[in-house]
């Protein structure tokens, strides 16, 4: 950490845009950079990278950022204080609660985009059909997207993928017998409620540290009243 301190590059002041529509033709006209993925690490980067003078196109599949946050289970909170969570350049404001509930998180992650006047497209992904291929020649990539359902394409200097790995759906696992089984089968992922679980009986395969702590938990004290 202490190299990395003394290492930091230099940044440059950033160019002040005369109106947010010029930052943003800016960056969708001529990406520096694209950022897949609107969570954390897109953001950060793309934060990072408008210091040293790199404007950064970020495309989330999702509608709203922050709702890989919001749409998740109800109880969700960080496992982690929030000082473990921060971002550059701006603080969790002081009032908060140590654990952010997961709406504290997608609260400030729309306001982070915003403040660090970072430009977002929604409800975008990549093509499954043409994946991105990178010339030699100009030294840019080419990336098929797909933007509310229409197809676009941008040619961006640098690709960051910051799609994470917890987010995607998860596909349940194959268990013999399965399909005879008449009770709800849930993955973690698809937000069941603790609560649908009261007096039932439950088995859990696979116990991550936080994902499904929450609900395991929620399980554990409607089975033990
Ligand atoms: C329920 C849960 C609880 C967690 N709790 C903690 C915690 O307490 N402390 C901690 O440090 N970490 C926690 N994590 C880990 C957490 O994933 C990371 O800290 C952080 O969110 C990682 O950020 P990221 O940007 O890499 O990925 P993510 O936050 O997963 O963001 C990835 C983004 O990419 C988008 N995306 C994915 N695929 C595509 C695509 N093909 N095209 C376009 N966009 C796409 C997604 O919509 C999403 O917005 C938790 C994760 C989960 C799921």
């Amino acid at each position: 950490m202490m190299y990395l301190r003394r290492n930091e590059p230099s940044s440059r002041p950033i160019r002040r845009c005369s109106s947010v529509s010029e930052s943003v033709s800016h960056v969708v006209t001529c990406p520096d950079n694209l950022a897949v993925g609107a969570g954390h690490n897109g953001m950060m980067t793309a934060a990072r990278l408008r210091r040293l003078g790199i404007r950064t196109l970020i495309v989330d599949r999702t509608e709203d950022v922050g709702s890989n946050w919001s749409k998740r289970y109800e109880r969700l909170r960080l496992h982690t204080p929030a000082f473990m969570n921060t971002f550059p350049y701006q603080d969790f404001p002081s009032t908060w609660p140590k654990y952010l509930p997961k709406s504290r998180v997608a609260s400030f992650l729309r306001f982070y985009a915003e403040s660090q006047d970072l430009t977002i497209w929604t409800s975008t992904t990549i093509s499954r059909d043409t994946p991105p291929a990178y010339d030699a020649d100009t030294q840019r990539w080419q990336v098929h997207l797909e933007r509310s359902g229409s197809p676009i394409v941008v040619r961006p200097r640098h690709l960051v993928l910051a799609t994470g790995w917890l987010g995607l759906p998860r596909e349940l696992l194959h268990i013999p017998g399965r399909n005879d089984f008449r009770g709800s089968i849930f993955h973690t992922s698809r937000s069941p409620r603790g609560d649908s679980f009261a007096g039932k009986k439950v088995v859990i395969i696979g116990v991550v540290s936080f994902h499904s702590s929450r609900v395991t938990q929620r399980v554990v004290q409607l089975m033990n009243p």
